[in-house]
């Protein structure tokens, strides 16, 4: 999925499915008692997971936190998973 993006390119698509994945589980686990996971932790494993996918993500080369600037900016998730070019600095990593 999204081979082309920069984020794969750059071999980071493991740290958006960390937050992903993290989202997810800390949102729907609370849902079911067994899991021992009570809403505060949920919320807890879902910023968590979310703010290490901002954080984390980011340009090797200028260094730029790709998912943070499209925290301000929606219209850079585009050029994320479909190109593979920096959208900051434009280097590319084909
Ligand atoms: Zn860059």
């Amino acid at each position: 999925m999204f081979r082309n993006s920069v984020i794969s390119k750059t071999r980071q698509m493991w740290k958006l499915w960390v937050g992903i994945i993290a989202l997810v589980v800390g949102s729907i686990a609370p849902l079911f008692e067994q899991t021992g996971i009570d809403w505060t932790l949920g919320t807890i494993i879902a910023i968590a997971g979310y703010g290490f996918t901002v954080a984390f993500v980011s340009c090797p080369a200028c260094g730029q936190r790709w998912l943070f600037k499209a925290l301000l900016d929606a219209g850079i998730y585009g050029p994320l998973l479909r190109e593979s070019a920096c959208p900051a600095c434009e280097h590319g990593f084909d």
